[in-house]
C-alpha cells in the first residue's frame, strides 16, 4: 500500500475516530506479533502486517498527543523487530513486584516463611543488592564462550543483540576458570548501563552533532545497545552487573552469593554492595545506607532488591506468571529538591496551545542538572500559588520531566505578587482564550501568529485546502525562514517578487532549485487562483471547522463576502449572540455553539481579517457548485460509513451521498439512517445493529447512488 492512500484515509478520521483506530490497531498489532513470534503461526503476510504498522504510524503522524507509550510504534515488537532478529528465551526473564516501604519487608519476609513453613526462630538468609536503572541482558554461553545475546524483550521473546553485547569491554567474551568450573551450558543475566559521567559526556557529543539528546543514563544504555552499527554501541562505554542466569546445565552453586562468587572468579563484573542479611532490621539499615550513598555512585540505581539466598528455597517457593515470588524490589522514592523559580515563561506552541514553563535556580537532583520544569497550565499555577521569585519543591521520577511539588511558603519573599496568566499571546498580542470545557488558553491569532504561521501555511496548501504541488511542508519551512512567504497572501506574489530586483536571490538559486522548478511552483500557484468557498474556509484553518463544517458554511452563505457580513454582524457588540444572524448561524445543521464561536472568534480578529483582504486582491472564491439531488433515496438521510471501502474513496463516497441530498456524519446515533459499512468494520457497525439501523454494503451503496 502507498503511503499516500493510508494518508488520504487518515486525512478523514475526526479525533474521536483516531483514538478508537489506534486502540483497535493496538490490538491487532499486538496478535499478530504474538501469533507470528509466539506461536510461529501467522494469519497475514508480512505485507499486511506492514499495512496495519504504516496505519497506525500516519494516524500518529496527524494526531501526535495521542501517541501512547505503549504504541506499537513505541515498543518491542514495533521498530526493533525489524532491526534485530528474536530471540526466545528458554527460561522467561521475569520482572520483579515493588515494594514501597519497611512494613512491605516485613510482609515479604513473612510470606516467605509461610511459604516456607519456617517458623521466626529458624534463620533465613536474604540476599540485599542494589538496583541497577540500566538494560536488562541475556548473554548465553556455550563451553564457556558468549554465543548468543539478547535484551529482555516482552519477557519470553526478546531481540538479538549479540554483536552489539560482545563490543562491551567489561563482559567477558570467554570465561574460564580453575576454581569454579563453567557449567557447559550457562545463561548469565544483568543490567547494561551507562555511568552518569558517560551519559554527560555522550549528551554533549549528541548536542554538538545536532542529535537528539537522551533524557536519562538508562535511555542513553538502551538506545546504544540497540545500534545497527555494532562500532556505535562500542564508542558509547557501556558496562554491566550480572546478578542472575538463566538457562544452567550442572549447576555449581546453592545459593545467590555463591552464584556471584563463581561470577567474580570468571570475571564477570557484580554489583560490590551486595550483602546477606539475616533479620528485617539488618535490611532496612542496609537499605538507608545504600539509599544514602546513591548520589555518590557513578551510575543510577532506582531500588534494592531483596532475594531469597537459597536455591532450593527459590525453586520451592517458585513464580507468579510475571514475576518471582522468592525476590522483591524497593523503590527509591522520587528524587526531590528545592530550588528558586526564577521566572515563568509563556511559551506558544505550533497549534498556539500557551504553556507555562518555569525557569529555575539550577540544581543538581539525582546526578541530573536541572534547571527548566513544567508548570503544566494556569490552573495548576492558581491552584499551587506559584510564584515568580518562590523557593519550590521539585521531583524528578525516572524519566518524567520534572516538576513543582509545592511551594516553600515560608520562604516566599514579601515582595512577591500572584502570577497573572496572559491573556494576550506573548507572540502576536491577539487574545487567548480558554474555551470552556478546556484548561488550555489558545492563541486566536491564527495565520497572523508567528508561533503558528509554519503550521498554519503548511494546513493552507495542503490537500483538501489550496493543494498547491511542489509547495510541501520542507518548502515552507525554508520560505519561511527566507522571509519569502510570512502569509498565506504572499504566496501569490512569490513570483512577482522573485522576478523583481530584491535583497533576495531568486528562487531558482536555492540549493535543490533551478529554474524549471521555480517555474513549475509559480505554475502550480497560478493554478490555485480560483478555489471554491468551502476549500477556502478550510485553509484558513479556523477552530473547530472541519471540512464537513466549511461545506455547510459555503451552502449556507454562498459567497465570502455574504459570509463576513452575516457574522460581523452574529459578533457585533450590541446585538452578539441575541442577534438573528447568530441563530442563523446556530441553526445550520452540523453547527453547534462550539464551532459558532470558532466561527466568530476567528472573523472578529482584525488580523484574520486583513489576511483575508489582502487574499482577496490575489484570488477569486468561487461559490461551492454542487448539484443536489433532492429526490432520491439518500435525500435528507444521515449517512455513516465505516470500515475500508474498496471500490471508491471516503471523499467520494461522502461527496456522492451528500449531492444526493444527504447528510455525512462521523459517528452513529440514534439520527443514523444508513451505515455503510466497507472491510473490517468495527464498532460503528455492531452500534448500528444495536441501535437496528439499516446497514448497507459497499456494493448496495453504489447502487444506491446510481439509482
Ligand atoms: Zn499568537
Amino acid at each position: 500500500m502507498k503511503k499516500n492512500t493510508v494518508s488520504r484515509e487518515v486525512q478523514l478520521l475526526s479525533k474521536k475516530e483516531a483514538i478508537q483506530e489506534l486502540q483497535k490497531l493496538f490490538l491487532e498489532i499486538r496478535k499478530h506479533d504474538n501469533l507470528y513470534y509466539n506461536n510461529d503461526s501467522p494469519e497475514i503476510t508480512d505485507a499486511e502486517y506492514d499495512k496495519l504498522k504504516l496505519l497506525n504510524l500516519a494516524i500518529e503522524e496527524r494526531f501526535p498527543e495521542l501517541i501512547k507509550t505503549k504504541s506499537p510504534s513505541k515498543t518491542v515488537g514495533g521498530e526493533p523487530a525489524v532491526k534485530f532478529s528474536r530471540v526466545r528465551h528458554t527460561v522467561p526473564m521475569l520482572s520483579l513486584a515493588n515494594i514501597f516501604n519497611n512494613d512491605d519487608i516485613e510482609k515479604f519476609l513473612s510470606r516467605i516463611r509461610q511459604e516456607l513453613r519456617l517458623d521466626f526462630t529458624s534463620e533465613l538468609e536474604i540476599s540485599v543488592e542494589p538496583k541497577i536503572d540500566g538494560v536488562s541482558f541475556s548473554a548465553l554461553y556455550e563451553n564457556g564462550r558468549l554465543v548468543l545475546g539478547s535484551t529482555r524483550g516482552n519477557g519470553s521473546e526478546g531481540e538479538n543483540i549479540t554483536q552489539n553485547l560482545k563490543t562491551i569491554a567489561g563482559l567477558p567474551k570467554i570465561l574460564t576458570s580453575d576454581l569454579h568450573p563453567v557449567p557447559k551450558i550457562l545463561e548469565i543475566r544483568g543490567e547494561v548501563f551507562i555511568n552518569k559521567n558517560d551519559f554527560l559526556k555522550l549528551n554533549q557529543e549528541q548536542k554538538s552533532k545536532g542529535s537528539k539528546l537522551f533524557a536519562n543514563p538508562r535511555n542513553a544504555a538502551a538506545g546504544s545497545l540497540r545500534q545497527i552499527d555494532p562500532l556505535i554501541t562500542q564508542s558509547r562505554n557501556l558496562r554491566v552487573f550480572a546478578y542472575a542466569w538463566g538457562t544452567v546445565e550442572n549447576r555449581t552453586w546453592d545459593t545467590q552469593h555463591s552464584y556471584l562468587t563463581c561470577l567474580k572468579d570468571w570475571g564477570v563484573p557484580v554489583n560490590p554492595d551486595t550483602e546477606i542479611c539475616l533479620t528485617a532490621d539488618r535490611i532496612k539499615s542496609v537499605f538507608r545506607s545504600i539509599s544514602d550513598m546513591r548520589g555518590t555512585l557513578d551510575y543510577d540505581i532506582d531500588g534494592v532488591v531483596y532475594k531469597v539466598n537459597s536455591v532450593a528455597y527459590q525453586m520451592q517457593i517458585g513464580a507468579l506468571s510475571k514475576a518471582p515470588k522468592w525476590a522483591v524490589a524497593h523503590k527509591f522514592e522520587a528524587e526531590r529538591a528545592s530550588t528558586v523559580l526564577k521566572k515563568i515563561d509563556i511559551q506558544v506552541g505550533r497549534t498556539g496551545a500557551l504553556t507555562p514553563v518555569g525557569r529555575l535556580q539550577p540544581i543538581n537532583v539525582g546526578g541530573v542538572i536541572v534547571s527548566n520544569v513544567t508548570l503544566h497550565n494556569e490552573s495548576e499555577i492558581k491552584r499551587k500559588d506559584i510564584r515568580e521569585g518562590d523557593t519550590v519543591i521539585i521531583q524528578r521520577a525516572g524519566d518524567v520531566i520534572p516538576q513543582i511539588i509545592k511551594v516553600v511558603q515560608e520562604k516566599r519573599r514579601q515582595d512577591t505578587e500572584p502570577f497573572s496568566y496572559p491573556e494576550q499571546c506573548p507572540e502576536c498580542q491577539s487574545t487567548a482564550i480558554c474555551e470552556e470545557d478546556e484548561v488550555v488558553r489558545r492563541c486566536t491569532g491564527g495565520l497572523a501568529c508567528p508561533a503558528q504561521a509554519v503550521e498554519r501555511l503548511k494546513h493552507f496548501v495542503s490537500r483538501n485546502a489550496f493543494d498547491i504541488e511542489g509547495l510541501g511542508k520542507n518548502t515552507i519551512d525554508d520560505f519561511y525562514a527566507q522571509n519569502r512567504i510570512k502569509n498565506p497572501a504572499d504566496i501569490f506574489t512569490l513570483e512577482l517578487r522573485d522576478s523583481l530586483p530584491h535583497n533576495l536571490k531568486p528562487i531558482r538559486s536555492n540549493e535543490g532549485w533551478g529554474r524549471t522548478s521555480a517555474a513549475k511552483l509559480f505554475k502550480a500557484i497560478n493554478e490555485r487562483r480560483t478555489i471554491s468557498l468551502d476549500r477556502f474556509l478550510f485553509a484558513l484553518g479556523i477552530r473547530h471547522v472541519g471540512q464537513e463544517t466549511t461545506k455547510l458554511l459555503a451552502r449556507k452563505y454562498k459567497s465570502i463576502d455574504m459570509l463576513q457580513d452575516q457574522i460581523a454582524a452574529a459578533t457585533a457588540t450590541a446585538t452578539g449572540k441575541n442577534s438573528e444572524e447568530y441563530l442563523t448561524l446556530c441553526n445550520i445543521k452540523g453547527i453547534g455553539e462550539k464551532i459558532a464561536s470558532g466561527i466568530t472568534s476567528f472573523f472578529s480578529s482584525d488580523q484574520n481579517q486583513k489576511i483575508i483582504m489582502e487574499l482577496q486582491k490575489q484570488i477569486n472564491i468561487e461559490p461551492l457548485t454542487e448539484v443536489v439531488n433532492t429526490n432520491s433515496f439518500l435525500t435528507n438521510k444521515t449517512v455513516v460509513f465505516t470500515g475500508t471501502l474498496e471500490k471508491m474513496s471516503r471523499t467520494t463516497a461522502k461527496n456522492e451521498a451528500e449531492l444526493k441530498g444527504a447528510r455525512v456524519s462521523n459517528s452513529v446515533s440514534a439520527k443514523t439512517d444508513i451505515v455503510v459499512a466497507g472491510q473490517n468494520a468495527g464498532s460503528k457497525a455492531r452500534k448500528a445493529t444495536l441501535l437496528g439501523i439499516q446497514i448497507v454494503s459497499e456494493d448496495d451503496y453504489i447502487q444506491l447512488i446510481n439509482t
